[in-house]
């Protein structure tokens, strides 16, 4: 998506003002990309129409370039596809909230249901999980086991007992026990079936859940479109949650969610660890998918495994463009902490572009910085100024840690592009200036 995207603006050099005629080129790259990116056909053509009754529109800004007006057209019509705003999960007025999860088989809902407690538990609140997929026993095993991980109570009964039976007796369960979140697994079939279906509306009937969230696997692509269409009309969701963002999905699915079924994805699971799930930003997803990194999402990540106050100080400093070695040294060793490197490595800025067969070459390049930052003064480390300028002091920092001169130029140059990419994004994030699109 990203580098069709790129062609799009490449295509604006050297124009004045956005014209009906120096667009049309443009408007066929980005709508190619967004179908390669398994964005549905009905969902394309309307973001591009909106797009370019806009571009058209917009006339001649001083100071911004036209390829720069259609990046921020494109960024801001991409985060109202998706939503606009975050969508807080909704709880109920009187406990027990009730979450009640569906979808196909396979695409995470069982997985779900543990990291979803997981989550809810650090915000204070207690939980219980009822196995509502009767038909293979090793789903209900598979989720007493997560369960057991996170640490949230599982309520089972045998195979034999209808799911509605189950949901229905798990509840007042969970009221007895004065839970403040139920959430209920079901079973899934490989394509929509009647069957699934009509035991979906009897477990909601009895239920009367406060939240009903499709679990959508980011790889769906172009079917995620009538899947969410037919699950809304079907039994009615509240919402839904894009499991799988870690693998190499092309995005379709999180742009074609919200357009054709006017729910918004509230949640998203990033890996198979219980901590992988976060809420659904629609302006980083935007970011993410115009191909400039994921700052905050890395930012939050980081959070985790640094000290809370290091973590506000590096996003302090990403804000002011002032990022050092010192930040880039705390961020490459957070990374590393973090292990999953594929994971992460497309949030960073200027690594946006790493395909999973790179990563490894990335692993390699990190611990490559991290020796010549290592043997570099606390002064250079805070004024990388001081190595762009000064030939010897690269070839110190080269001597020193057994790297080349070059090698030291490369580390120098790609902070500096790591403080511009960072300083765009965090204006588009913001809705303000407009990114340049020097490099
Ligand atoms: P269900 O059939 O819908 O209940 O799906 P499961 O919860 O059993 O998940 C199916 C597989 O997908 C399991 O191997 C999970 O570990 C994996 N999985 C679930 N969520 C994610 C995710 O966000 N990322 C990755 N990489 N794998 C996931
Ligand atoms: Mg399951």
């Amino acid at each position: 998506l990203t580098s069709g995207l790129e062609s799009a603006w490449n295509k604006l050099k050297g124009e004045e003002v956005l014209t009906k005629e120096n667009i049309v080129e443009p408007m066929r790259d980005i709508r190619r990309a967004l179908l390669e990116a398994d964005v549905s056909l009905p969902v394309v053509r309307r973001f591009v129409q909106s797009v370019s009754d806009q571009a058209v529109g917009v006339g001649l800004v001083r100071g911004v370039k036209p390829d720069q007006q259609l990046v921020k057209i494109v960024h801001d019509e991409l985060v109202k596809l998706m939503g606009g705003e975050v969508s807080e999960l909704v709880f109920a007025k009187s406990a027990p909230t009730v979450i009640l999860l569906a979808g196909l088989q396979g695409v995470g809902k069982t997985t779900v249901c543990a990291k979803l407690a997981n989550y809810l538990k650090k915000q204070g609140k207690s939980c219980m999980l009822i196995a509502g997929d009767v038909y293979r026993p090793a789903a209900i095993d598979q989720l007493v086991i997560l369960g057991e991980q996170v640490g949230v109570p599982v309520y089972t009964e045998g195979t034999d007992v209808k799911p509605s039976e189950i949901a229905r007796k798990g509840l007042s369960e969970a009221k007895k026990k004065n839970i403040d979140v139920v959430i209920v697994d079901t079973a899934g079939r490989l394509q929509i079936d009647k069957g699934m279906m009509d035991e979906l509306k009897d477990v909601k009937l009895i239920l009367n859940p406060t939240e009903v969230l499709l679990v959508v696997d980011a790889m769906t692509g172009q079917e995620a479109a009538a899947l969410v269409t037919t699950f809304n009309l079907e039994i009615g969701i509240t919402g839904a949650i894009l499991t799988k963002l870690d693998g190499d999905s092309r995005g379709g699915a999180a742009l074609s969610v919200k357009e054709v079924s006017g729910k918004p994805i509230k949640l998203v699971g990033r890996g198979e660890r219980m901590e992988d799930l976060e809420p659904f930003y629609p302006n980083r997803m935007a970011g993410r998918i115009l191909g400039m990194g994921d700052v905050l999402s890395f930012v939050e990540k980081a959070q985790e495994v640094m000290r809370q106050e290091d973590a506000e100080e590096l996003k302090k400093k990403i804000m002011s463009a002032n990022f050092d070695f010192n930040d880039f040294l705390k961020q490459t060793r957070a990374v590393a902490k973090m292990g999953s490197m594929t994971r992460v490595i497309g949030m960073i800025p200027g690594m946006a572009k790493v395909t999973p067969a790179q990563v490894r070459e990335a692993e390699k390049n990190l611990k490559i910085m991290e020796a010549m930052i290592e043997v570099m003064t606390p002064e250079e480390r805070e004024k990388p100024e001081l190595l762009a300028e000064s030939p010897e002091r690269r070839k110190r920092v080269a001597q020193a840690s057994g790297k080349t001169e070059q090698q030291v130029s490369q580390l120098v140059a790609q902070l500096f592009q790591m403080r511009v990419r960072m300083k765009n994004l965090m204006g588009v994030m913001e809705g303000g200036s407009i990114p340049s699109l020097s490099n």
